[in-house]
């Protein structure tokens, strides 16, 4: 039987689920989420999702900044219980990047972010664990944390039902149906689902499925890796997040006194992988450069226990920037893709940027001309300094 909606959404990921809450908010229809798997089964309910700041372009600063005071009270913006845990994030680089880092200050504090530079005496105030050489210079956003990411796709998922909108799980979208380039619905193994309106939120499976309506998403899934290590239990106070470019690493205090680390080297561009068919464990190899490389940065972390890890999924593009687009040539379709390992931050103002787009025919809170998917044909690129892609 076929089934309509006015906005159909493919994909449960905190993307698909944020942008419903936003529409529904606006009561502009049915609002239909179409989920193949569970919520948060792709790249979200893996995430680390820390929030932090500390981007070297305005534009994902304020995205980032929007966001943040979304997650901050986020029981009383969305519901569900409080998600953020505020830490502050660590970043450490090394003297001969000074320029860039102090580049990014200037750009942090206009727009109002607490940061600031810190010294290696001050760093063991904040963190009594951690060690910085000689030429290695350390910064601190005192408002940075990291949320819990499958309760935060839970509450997005759940207030956007409250307000209407039929998220449905187990439903695969097999291609996207068009006629006199406009979309028309969906097929999936439930059958056909009329639209009017189309929003690709599929994360790192959204190429394959615009090259079933000959649209090229420059989005390629790949395989990332995460480490846990338990800490010993003299560790002292909770650690606070770090992107630690000297390492090459990032991590982060997560549940039960783990903490969670990954690479900040790119490497995920070397390992393209098939969405459906990756491997979901970490590699027994990777697993003790990571335990090197962080117990480097804290010396304690020598001792700490290995509690394995896991693979997962980013979606990259190829500045390492999102699309936040109407899909060209298909009226009624839209695409909010390629995250490229740092989207989760940005999740609340992505919906309600999107949902602006969508209803109002523009973005009006922040102009996110910059995401067009046409910037890569007109190699107009999203830019940083830094070679450190996923920092952006
Ligand atoms: C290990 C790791 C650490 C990360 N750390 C951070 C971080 O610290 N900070 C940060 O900001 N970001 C981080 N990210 C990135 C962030 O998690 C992602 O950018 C974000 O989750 C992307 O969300 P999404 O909704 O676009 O995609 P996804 O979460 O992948 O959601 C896409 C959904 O679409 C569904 N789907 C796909 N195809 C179909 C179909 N045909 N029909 C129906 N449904 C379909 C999938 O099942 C999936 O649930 C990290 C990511 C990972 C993997």
């Amino acid at each position: 039987m076929t089934q309509t909606g006015d906005i159909l959404i493919v994909g449960g990921g905190v993307m698909g689920t944020s942008m419903a809450l936003e529409l529904a908010r606006r009561q502009v229809g049915r609002v239909i989420v179409l989920e193949k798997s569970f919520l948060g089964a792709g790249s979200s309910g893996k995430s680390g999702a820390i929030v932090r700041q500390h981007y070297s372009n305005r534009l994902t600063a304020l995205m980032a900044r929007k966001s943040l005071h979304v997650f901050e009270r986020f029981e009383d913006q969305v519901g569900g219980p409080p998600v953020f845990t505020r830490t502050g994030m660590v970043l450490v680089v090394n003297e001969r990047d000074r320029a860039g880092l102090e580049a990014n200050l200037v750009l942090q504090r206009e727009l109002g972010v607490q940061v600031s530079m810190v010294s290696a005496r001050e760093l063991t105030d904040i963190d009594a664990n951690v060690r910085l050489a000689d030429d290695e210079l350390a910064v601190f956003e005192s408002e940075a944390g990291y949320v819990e990411a499958v309760q935060a796709v839970h509450s997005f998922a759940e207030a956007a039902r409250r307000l209407g909108a039929d998220i449905r799980l187990g439903v695969e979208v097999r291609s996207i149906l068009t006629r006199a380039s406009k979309v028309v619905g969906v097929d999936t193994n439930e059958g056909k689902y009329e639209c009017g309106t189309l929003v690709l939120a599929a994360g790192p499976w959204a190429a394959q499925l615009a090259r079933g309506i000959g649209v090229t998403l420059p989005v390629q899934a790949c395989r990332t890796q995460v480490a846990l290590f338990r800490q010993p239990a003299d560790y002292g106070r909770r650690s606070a997040v770090y992107g630690d470019f000297v390492q090459g690493i990032y991590f982060k205090p997560t549940h039960g006194e783990i903490i969670h680390a990954g690479s900040l080297a790119g490497e995920e561009l070397k390992n393209p992988v098939d969405p459906d068919n990756y491997d979901e464990a970490a590699d027994s190899d990777w697993l003790p450069t990571i335990r090197q490389r962080l117990s480097r940065r804290l010396p304690a972390m020598h001792r700490c226990y290995g509690r394995g890890g896991y693979g997962a999924l980013y979606a990259i593009t190829p500045d390492w920037h999102p699309i936040l687009d109407r899909i060209p040539g298909i009226e009624g379709a839209y695409c909010a893709v390629g995250f490229s390992g740092h989207g989760f931050k940005m999740s609340p103002i992505v919906g309600q940027l999107m949902a602006e787009l969508i209803v109002d025919g523009q973005a009006r809170e922040i102009d996110i001309t910059p995401l067009r998917l046409a910037r890569f044909d007109e190699k107009d690129l999203v830019t940083t300094p830094y070679s450190y892609g996923v920092m952006g």
